[in-house]
Parts: structure tokens; sequence; C-alpha cells
């Protein structure tokens, strides 16, 4: 096995091979280890590697290969790496802060869980906005990571280090958490494919929260094929640790895929959006999926959500930062991570907080602090919660004659790096979209269309717990734009 045949593969071509004994498990790890040696360096994506036990995992594939055991293990020695949110027993997990810089997890997220029972190894942790927020993957404290299809931009954030992985090539899938867009914006900047399961499909156990009436894991991939598989791996209840993460009767996702038919499917394309804050090339784009989608047999129509087109950004931030206040006074000196000794109690919490938590972080824990105070809690958090079940009730009514919407995911392609310091409020406008799915707990596919040095995707969306109808769909994009290959 070498690099270059390496970084073709999906999960499940990797997956197979190591069955059928075409390259071990060993193999494609040391592959994607020197790949990573290779690359790293200049892209910053993985902040922990996991070398010596990614080895170990792989061995362990190969010998139960060879006892003629691996079954039906669907992962079976295929790499990956996670999001530094996600808990790893024994590997730091720091949310790329300096608040949690030294700390260990002592357990696995569920879903670590999940993969690992599948066979899945994984191979390190990935560069993130610290705790979770942002949008192009500079505020960690491992500095900024790059877009591996332009090394002079973004590659969107928070979770830019899991989608640079996967871009890169290191890595055929990759793990993070979606409150904002935050799996599906990274995607859809570096070019792959980005998918967020409905809130309440993947348990968040393990997860540290960002805002959790939002907040639901999701998968970065090439293929979507991949993403399929991986909702039938990790959509699976898990009531005990994350009660969002219901016992309902999961369908068998790769098989509602594969059986899917797109003909006579009504697809709500949004509009109304201020075209002058929509960059052109999505606006080409999403003319001509809407012409494929069509050719292909789906009846597609416009429509216009008022309250969600004017106020999902303004809605979203106003939730998000009330939310994410009140998660985070669980990081005091006391608990977890980083402490700093002060005068008294108040001055000891006044001296960690101020010195463990960055800039945006601060900022959003003020904001999102005084929101929930009387007074501004009755002018904006309240009547941000009423937004919200307005928006899902537009959506609600659009799901009586529709099946899916499609969308931009974003309204911007990836800025340069440094550029969206010099414009803080269009990098929070530009959250109006992906927004709309986690305001509402829908699943969203941000499928990628072009991968050109300015990648270009659109999302598709359809109603909460029908997740293979939004997979199939964006299969049904990807059938006719191509599966996105690895950055060379
Ligand atoms: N850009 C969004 C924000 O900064 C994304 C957050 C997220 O999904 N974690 O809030």
């Amino acid at each position: 096995m070498n690099v270059k045949d390496y970084i073709l593969l999906s999960a499940q071509d990797i997956a197979n091979g190591v069955r059928e004994k075409r390259f071990t498990a060993r193999e494609v790890t040391e592959c994607a280890l020197s790949l990573i040696k290779q690359r790293d360096k200049e892209i910053n994506a993985v902040i922990t590697l996991c070398e010596e036990k990614a080895l170990a995992k792989a061995d362990e594939i190969d010998a139960l290969v060879a006892s003629g055991n691996a079954g039906n293990i669907r992962l079976l020695g295929v790499p990956y790496v996670a999001s530094d949110n996600i808990c790893t027993a024994g590997i730091k997990t720091t949310c790329a802060s300096h608040m949690l810089d030294n700390w260990t997890p002592f357990y696995d997220a569920t879903v670590v869980t999940l993969l690992e029972k599948e066979g899945a190894i994984l191979l390190g942790k990935t560069n993130m906005d610290e705790f979770a927020m942002g949008s192009t993957t500079e505020s960690s404290i491992f500095g900024a990571t790059k877009n591996p299809r332009n090394a002079s931009r973004v590659p969107g954030g928070p979770f830019g280090g899991s989608a640079a992985a996967v871009a890169a090539g290191y890595v055929p899938f990759a793990l993070a958490s979606d409150t904002g867009g935050s799996v599906r914006q990274p995607a859809a900047y570096c070019g792959v494919q980005g998918f967020k399961p409905s809130y309440g499909q993947v348990s968040r156990f393990g997860v540290i929260a960002c805002a959790s009436s939002f907040d639901q894991v999701g998968y970065m991939t090439r293929s979507s094929s991949d993403v399929a598989l991986l909702t039938d791996i990790l959509a699976v209840a898990d009531e005990k640790n994350d009660s969002t993460c219901d016992a309902y009767d999961r369908p068998v996702f790769t098989k509602e895929v594969a059986n899917f038919d797109i003909k006579g499917k009504k697809i709500a394309v949004l509009t109304g959006f201020d075209k002058a804050l929509l960059d052109e090339k999505i606006i080409e784009a999403e003319k001509k999926a809407v012409e494929i989608l069509r050719g292909k047999g789906a009846e597609v129509f416009e429509v216009d959500l008022p309250i969600a087109r004017e106020h999902s950004a303004a809605c979203y931030y106003m939730t998000v930062l009330g939310d994410a206040s009140s998660k985070l006074a669980c990081f005091d000196g006391m608990r977890y991570g980083y402490h700093e000794d002060g005068k008294n109690l108040m001055d000891m919490y006044k001296n960690t907080r101020e010195h463990g938590f960055g800039d945006e972080v601060k900022k959003r824990i003020l904001i999102g602090t005084s929101i929930l105070t009387r007074g501004f809690y009755e002018n904006y958090f309240e009547p941000s919660i009423k937004v919200r079940s307005m928006i899902k009730d537009e959506f609600d009514d659009l799901f009586k004659k529709a099946d899916a919407v499609l969308a931009p995911i974003s309204t911007e392609l990836a800025p340069l790096i440094g550029e969206s310091a010099t414009n803080k409020t269009k990098t929070y406008l530009s959250d109006a979209l992906a927004s709309l799915a986690n305001l509402v707990g829908l699943p969203s596919f941000s499928v990628s269309l072009e991968q050109d040095s300015e990648c270009v995707s659109l999302q598709v969306m359809s109603q909460r717990f029908e997740d293979s109808t939004a997979v199939a769909l964006a299969k049904c994009l990807e059938d006719s734009f191509g599966t996105p290959k690895a950055a060379e």
C-alpha cells in the first residue's frame, strides 16, 4: 500500500480490503501516519497524534483477521480522527483551550466506543476553534489550521481540523460536533462531505457541550456512502447517558439510501436571501444542482420562509450564547482543568476564567450571561426562544408539501486567513443558513459540488428523523458532480 492508493479509498474500501487480506490494517495505519507526518507541519489539522495506540490497535485487527474472526466488523482497520472536544480515554481532550490543555478524560465518548467496536482506529485529535466557537479554526491555542486545498484560506470552523484531515487524505472520515454548522461549514470550505444527523439521533455522551439544545455529533467524509454507513453505526439509542438520544426505532440507513427513488420527490429551494450577501459561485452551483435534480425526476420549487430568512442568525446567536454561558460555568478552576489561585474564592474564579479562556469564549460568556439576567432575559432570550419555535413552525408547514429543502450552507466561500477577524459581524451572519438545521433539529448534509481552490457546497435538509432522505439526495448530487478526491 502506498499513499497514492491510500488516499483514493473510502472507509468501506479499506474495511473490505483488510477483510479480504488485500492489505493489512498496519499497512493502512502506517500509510496514514506517514501522510500526517509529511503534510501536517503545514496544515496543522492534528494536534495530538496517537501513533503507538493506533499501531497496537492495527495489530489487534490484523490478528483478528488472521484468526478468521473478523466477521462483519464494518470499519475493520479504518483510520479516523476526532475533534478535540470528543472525550477519548487516556488521550488529551483540550477543546483547543488553555482551560483544558492538560486534561485527559478517563472515559470514551459513546461515539468513540461505537467506532472502536466496529474496528475503527483512532489516529489523533484535531484542531478546532476554542470550545467550538468560531467559523475559521483560527482561535485555537495550537495555532490556525490551513485549508489543504488552498493554504492561504481558512478551513472553516470550528472543526476545520477534522475537515482538513479528510480533505488532505489523512483519513476517510472524521468526527466532530455541530452546534450551528461546525461540521458542515468546514466540510464545505475544504471540499468534502459533512453530515449533521437529526437532533437526538446520535449520542452526545462524552462530547464537551457547546450549547446543549443545538449540539449533535456529525462526521466528514469524502463519500456519501460512508455517511450512510456511519449513520448505521452511530445512530444508536443511548438513553442512559444522553436523554435526548432516545430509543425510537431506527431504520437501516444504508438500505434506505440504496432503495431511495428520487422520482416525484418534492424539493423546496430556499429563496429570498439577500443575493448581495451570497457569493456568485454559490448561486451558480445551486442553479446547476436544481437542473440535475429536476433531470433525475424530482419536483423542485422555490419557497420563502420569512421568519427563518430574517431572523435565523440573530435567533441562533441569542439562544446559543445563553446556552453556552451556562454550560461553561462548570469551568470554575475547581472541578476540571486550569486552576489559578486568588486572594479569596471570587478572586480564584476570576483569575482562572480570565486566563483560562480566550477572547472569543470570554466575549460569548459575557454576552450570554447578560442576556440571561432579569430585564435582558425578557427582552432578548425569551423572544429568541419564541422566534426559534416560529422558525420550527415554518419548517413544519413546509414539510407538509416538501420531502427536502435545498439551500446554501454558508453565504460565503472560505475566506483568506486573517480576513474574518476584520469583519466579525459578516462571519456571524454567514451562519444564517447552516444554523437553521440546528435551530429546528433537522438532519442536514453539506454536499461538496466543486473542489478547486475555492470549494462550493450546498446543504440538503430533510424532516427530523428522516435522515436517509437528506443523505440519499446528497448522494444523487454526488453521483452527478463527482465524489470529492483528497487534495494532492
Ligand atoms: N460558527 C458557529 C458559531 O461560532 C458554529 C458553532 C458550532 O457549530 N460549534 O457559533
